[in-house]
């Protein structure tokens, strides 16, 4: 292992983690989705472990650039590294790739590459197209001749609501005119679009949606005529939905039971994400409902036991309720249970 700055040049095998390519070819062919599950801190990582081995689903672990700020790049190597371990504790191998979520620049994409990341998305969505190509080429080149192949995902289209430090104010959907010739150009190993998902907990405003008789915003469907135009112009083609939290009312309730303030949470109903998974859709980002479920549970826990300061005992119920999450997510959403 070389070290230099700091930084612990690490290629990702030596973690015992896997890039997407053949987990994405024997998705796309078995209708399933692979979930991807953002985490930032030990609990979070622990209960998408659990739940994966518990259902046998391979996994992508994903960490935004604020996520690598947030937890250090060094302890984020080694908690992948840990996952590894852990989960052939807990008695199943399973797959276990570790992706970077929204790079934004070459740089960013280079160095999670060189700190031990199977795979990167580098998001130039936001810029003009030829610009995006360029970018998303580059990244590609690099990736690809490593002497461990990193897999690489790229955008078009730009979804609406806010992740961490990407935003958009309107979703533009993804131009199937414009996918083939952006995959032929760029090499990428799969493709996030936009087709009505968008990032965070309120995906679209209340005049958006319709109302159940008991209040829940309903909103409107995925664009599913926009997806068949897609398949049909990639046959067999990885293709990526962000931002495909579904905002269980259940959690919602919870927080706001006990204090918490979550006006118009609308997500992505679940049956949709299911339709989307048995196509070529074969990788869903899932990262605002285990948010929604660690705050109820540890809003629950301070609100009925005030007297409670050992961290262990609020981030253990918390920790318990993402992997019954996650579980239902893999069996129930995405289909990825017993595909590890
Ligand atoms: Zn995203």
């Amino acid at each position: 292992m070389a070290v230099s700055d700091g930084e612990h040049l690490l290629v990702y095998k030596e973690l015992g983690l896997v890039n997407t390519v053949e987990l994405f070819k024997k998705a796309v062919t078995g209708g399933y989705a692979l979930p991807a599950y953002n985490f930032n801190n030990m609990e979070q990582l622990q209960a998408i472990i659990q739940a994966c081995v518990e259902t046998k689903s391979p996994v992508i672990l994903q960490v935004s650039a604020g996520a690598r700020k947030y937890a250090n790049q060094t302890m984020l190597q080694y908690m992948a590294k840990g996952a590894v371990e852990y989960a052939k504790e807990l008695g199943c191998d399973i797959p276990i790739v570790l992706h970077l979520d929204h790079g934004d620049s070459f740089e960013i994409c280079k160095s999670c590459i060189e700190s031990g990341f199977s795979s990167v998305m580098i998001d130039g969505s936001h810029l003009p197209y030829d610009e995006n190509v360029a970018l998303t080429r580059k990244v590609c080149e690099f990736a690809h001749s490593q002497k461990d192949y990193v897999s690489v995902e790229g955008e078009l289209g730009v979804l609406a609501g806010v992740e961490d430090e990407v935003s958009a104010e309107h979703s533009n959907y993804t131009q199937p005119e414009e996918v083939q010739d952006f995959v032929k150009k760029t090499g990428v190993d799969s493709l996030a679009i936009s087709i009505g998902t968008s990032h965070g907990r309120t995906k679209f405003k209340p005049e958006q949606c319709t109302k159940t008789a008991d209040g829940v915003l309903i909103p409107p469907p995925l664009r599913f005529d926009i997806l068949q135009e897609i398949e049909k112009r990639l046959p067999g083609f990885p293709i990526v939905l962000h931002g495909s939290s579904s905002v269980p009312i259940e959690y919602v309730k919870i927080i706001e039971q006990y204090g918490g303030k979550m006006k118009d949470s609308v997500g992505i109903p679940e049956e949709q994400l299911r339709k989307a998974a048995k196509s070529a859709v074969c990788k869903i980002n899932i990262d605002s409902d285990g948010r929604l479920a660690m705050t109820a549970m540890i809003r629950k826990v301070f609100s009925e036991k005030p007297d409670e300061f050992d961290p262990r005992k609020y981030l253990g119920p918390a920790r318990d309720e993402l992997k019954k999450l996650y579980a239902h997510k893999n069996q129930e959403v995405l289909g990825s249970a017993g595909k590890a």
